[in-house]
């Protein structure tokens, strides 16, 4: 096969118009026999009056060397990349340990499947309920204000990114095609066909909850099994090797092979790690608020008069900024025409996050806008980050009135420095419910400094981003983990054999490909340490 990049057309194009327009850059018969597939299509609205579809074609043909050495020097064309998945090996006939995997969010799912699938039969422990019956508890918190610390936003089958805007992009190295193999699954479980070709892919959450249960059903048809409400409370390590898991429920599950992916939440578990001798290190992170806008001004502003076309949807944007006291501000995880969502998992604590479903419809267009921060601002060891967030969370929920109510505050409040007594033209969507105050007061010093010059600065790219009217709703904390649990050549800690640290909680990925496909790496390490040593 052959890939062609830079099909730049029209949006209203047809299929004839991108067939004639492959013909034409390959020198090809347009009613010839070949084919082509769509391997990515990107929108580009650089320019605002001619906004076009740009398109990466796969094409089959029978004369593919021919084109090449005709087109030889064209950057444009070349052979298709291999990108099929390929297993690294096989669970052996004879007897083995079965390998346990705690936390079934992306990055435990896919360790699972792939493990599954190469026949290990993994036996996948979560702390959380099934995604339906946790879809309730979560609505609990958001309807009436009640939060079951075990079954929330973050907690649950399908992990932190269940309610989420289900964004399916990357920026990780990916030189084996692993984020390809992650969104083949998802199309198997249920996701669209389009997240295979369209170049900023999302699924929304009613989709993710009907894949995850369908990744769980082949999961178990493989032989693997998944117990929920099963928090993983200790780990038995001796001589520097994991030996065994003690469960809520008082069970002790021998193991030597345990793939830890909790994601970034699990502040327990990090710190009976810690008491436990597992190596742990501080790394950076961001905290920040989360901005609302309304959808049509994103649209306006990003796409001039296409705005509201049907096939562009709603626009998304993406903003930093470089502030003169050192920090950046960026603009994180930005949901169109979603909702801001409660993403606490801790009681007393207010955090925010942002969702949307597949159609992106919402009034509002929300995002996080987050500055960077480093160890260097929590000094104090491993977990000191994971302090830090919890200080700044706690202080959000009694700002906000101390019934999981958020503080918020417009934009034009913000930025004069005083307090916000009422709200504008923007409706904030969090539930269940905000508080009008001053947000100073649940981030630190600098934090604010920093978000209130970049704002003005992003008004200069996106036109009315400083709107006055404009919501910020605090406290943006949970943006990637807060430490790392630093890992070996094969994957597994560098203090501690068997335990495997895996994810975004291990601080190794972040965001729901990025975990997906450290969960695969890891299960493959996995595997193959479990056959070697038969
Ligand atoms: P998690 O998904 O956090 O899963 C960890 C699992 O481990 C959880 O289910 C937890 O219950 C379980 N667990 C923890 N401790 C224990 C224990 N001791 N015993 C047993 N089980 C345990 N990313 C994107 O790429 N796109 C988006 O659009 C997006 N939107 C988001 C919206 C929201 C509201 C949130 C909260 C996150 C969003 N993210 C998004 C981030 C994404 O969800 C995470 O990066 C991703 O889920 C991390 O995957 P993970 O498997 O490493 O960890």
């Amino acid at each position: 096969m052959l890939r062609l990049t830079e099909v730049r057309l029209p949006l209203d194009h047809d299929d004839a118009a991108l067939r004639l327009a492959i013909a034409d850059r390959l020198g090809l018969d347009p009613v010839a026999d070949w084919y082509y597939r769509i391997f990515r299509r990107a929108i580009d609205a650089r320019k605002k009056s001619a906004i076009v579809f740009n398109y990466s074609i796969d094409i089959a043909a029978t004369n593919e060397a021919e084109i090449l050495s005709r087109l030889h020097g064209d950057s444009h064309v070349g052979r298709t990349p291999d990108m099929e998945y390929r297993f690294v090996t096989q669970a052996p006939k004879t007897s083995f340990v079965r390998p346990v995997i705690i936390g079934a969010g992306p990055c435990g799912l896919f360790a699972a499947l792939v493990l599954a699938q190469m026949g290990f039969r993994p036996l996948l422990l979560e702390r959380g309920k099934q995604v339906r019956q946790r879809t309730q508890d979560t609505w609990g918190l958001w309807r009436r204000g009640q939060l079951d610390p075990e079954s929330n936003v973050q907690f649950g089958e399908g992990g932190a990114g269940t309610f989420s805007d289900g964004k399916l992009y990357t920026q990780i190295k990916d030189p084996r095609y692993l984020g390809r193999k992650v969104l083949t699954e998802f199309v198997k479980a249920g996701a669209p066909a389009e997240i295979l070709y369209v170049a900023k892919p999302h699924i929304g959450t009613f989709r993710l909850v009907g894949m995850v249960e369908h990744m769980r059903a082949t999961i178990e048809s493989l032989g693997g099994e998944i117990r929920f409400q099963q928090k993983v409370t200790d780990f038995e390590i001796e001589n520097g090797q994991l030996q065994a898991l003690h469960l809520a429920g008082g069970e002790r599950l021998v193991t030597n092979h345990v793939v830890l992916a909790i994601g970034h939440s699990a502040r327990d578990t990090f710190a009976k790690l810690h008491a436990r001798g597992v190596f742990i290190e501080a790394k950076p992170f961001s905290v920040g608020v989360r901005i609302e806008h309304p959808q049509s001004l994103i649209d306006r502003a990003r796409y001039g008069s296409f705005a509201g076309h049907p096939l562009l949807g709603a626009a998304d944007y993406k903003l930093v900024h470089h502030c003169a006291n050192g920090r950046s501000v960026y603009s994180f995880c930005m949901c169109p025409g979603g909702t801001v969502v409660a993403a606490t998992s801790e009681a007393g604590c207010v955090v925010t996050n942002g969702m949307s479903q597949y159609s992106r419809n919402e009034r509002n267009a929300n995002s996080g806008i987050v500055v960077g921060i480093t160890p260097a601002d929590y000094p104090d060891g491993p977990l000191a980050g994971m302090k830090f967030q919890r200080h700044w969370e706690s202080r959000a929920f009694e700002v906000g009135g101390g019934n999981y109510a958020a503080p918020v505050q417009r934009v034009g409040d913000f930025l004069a420095g005083r307090a916000s007594t009422a709200l504008g033209a923007v409706i904030p969507s969090y539930k269940p419910g905000v508080h009008p105050t001053d947000l100073s007061r649940c981030l630190p010093d600098y934090a604010v400094a920093a978000i209130r010059e970049a704002l003005p600065a992003f008004d200069r790219q996106i036109r009315g981003f400083a709107l006055q009217d404009a919501v910020l709703t605090g406290v943006e904390t949970r943006t990637s983990s807060p430490l790392r649990l630093r890992r070996n050549g094969e994957f597994q800690s560098i203090n501690t054999a068997g335990l495997y640290p895996a994810g975004e909680g291990a601080g190794y990925a972040g965001g729901i490909l990025s975990s997906g496909v450290d969960g695969i790496k890891v299960a493959e390490a996995v595997a193959l340490n479990l056959v070697c040593n038969q």
